[in-house]
């Protein structure tokens, strides 16, 4: 049975649920439109997550055929999993992020050996043990992994724009960060039961209850950028909690309000971890050195093989922004390079 929640003047939500993970599911929030519901985000490509969405927009007096468009708010596979089965539905537009969507036609188009021999690579000059790397090195892509052949969108989300919602005012906010094209989605309407503030947040991943999201590296073999994701998401955080929205609707867990209070409590977290890491830095570390010493949500040697990776992609982003406000630098000729506090 779906869950479907009402949250007022014409928005639901659907939980539609994501296999075997912790996270539970991803809240798809169904907005009416004059030419039909408007999804933000579809959920995970699995056949049980599709029959929930199903029956989640029956429940809403709708189907998948009367879906108008799709808007997503970035390119992960719990939020953009099932798009390419709702347009097929119903011939619905998706929309995504001009980032984001360049992202999926890498994804579509790069040969699996490619992608494992970039990340040998980059763990190796992170600093990663043999071990770690070896399986990368023989590793065959298995044909039916989700998220590998992720939907086109046919619709670009221009940021500080309304999205074509006949008879809705729905804005973009580009907040990177978490993925290079990840947006969030202002409701510039009157909060339907007058809670003060502007409008809703749809927020995606950026901003959570209780979570604070993944901010990795923006993976791309064809660009050579040193980019900074968490400055990005730290300049992202602050931009949302400017919108003083009346109620914060996210892709996970629960709705809130009071978005500015919570954006502090991530900027603060996230500035000490920066101080944390800046005092580990007293010794000269790699990357992958680093990630063993920081704290995660269970010790180094429990952690598998695959979140390992995200763990160090986690690193070195920290890393980046340390190297950015001046905190740390690469020392001169270490090979792999390590960094050391200033
Ligand atoms: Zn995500
Ligand atoms: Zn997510």
């Amino acid at each position: 049975m779906a869950t479907v929640y009402d949250h007022g003047g014409g928005v639901r939500s659907i939980q539609v649920p994501i296999p075997d993970n912790p996270l539970g599911h991803t809240l798809v929030y169904v907005v009416d439109t004059d030419r039909g519901p408007v999804l933000v985000d579809t959920g995970w490509d699995d056949p049980a997550s599709w029959d929930t969405l199903a029956e989640g927009l029956a429940a809403c007096g709708t189907a998948p055929s009367e879906v108008h468009g799709v808007v997503i708010t970035h390119h992960h596979p719990d939020h953009h999993g099932l798009s390419g089965r709702v347009r097929e539905a119903s011939g619905a537009w998706i929309a995504m992020h001009a980032a984001d969507a360049a992202i999926v036609r890498r994804t579509r188009s790069t040969r699996p050996e490619r992608w494992f021999s970039y990340m040998a690579a980059k763990l190796t000059a992170a600093g990663a043990p043999e071990a770690h790397i070896a399986p990368l090195r023989t590793a065959r892509r298995p044909s039916t992994l989700p998220g590998f052949t992720p939907a086109d969108p046919d619709r670009e989300i221009v940021p500080g724009e309304l999205l074509d919602l006949p008879g809705r005012r729905l804005r973009a906010i580009w907040t990177p960060g978490h993925t290079p094209g990840h947006v969030c989605l202002h409701l510039e309407e009157d909060h339907p039961a007058q809670l003060p503030g502007q409008g809703r947040l749809f927020s995606g991943d950026h901003l959570l209850p209780e979570i604070t999201p993944h901010i990795g590296l923006y993976e791309d073999p064809d660009d050579t950028t040193v980019t900074d994701p968490l400055g990005d998401y730290l300049a992202s955080l602050e931009r949302v909690a400017r919108l003083t929205p009346a109620e914060v609707l996210p892709a996970h867990q629960h709705t809130f309000t009071d978005a500015p209070a919570r954006v502090r409590q991530l900027l603060t977290h996230h500035e000490s971890r920066l101080t944390d890491l800046h005092s580990l830095l007293a010794t000269p570390l790699t990357p992958w050195q680093l990630a063993e010493l920081m704290e995660w949500n269970r010790p180094w040697d429990q952690i598998p093989y695959g979140s390992r990776n995200i763990a160090i992609a986690e690193a070195e982003a920290h890393l980046r922004r340390l190297v950015k406000l001046g905190r740390a630098e690469a020392v001169a000729g270490s090979e792999p390079v390590t960094y050391v506090a200033v």
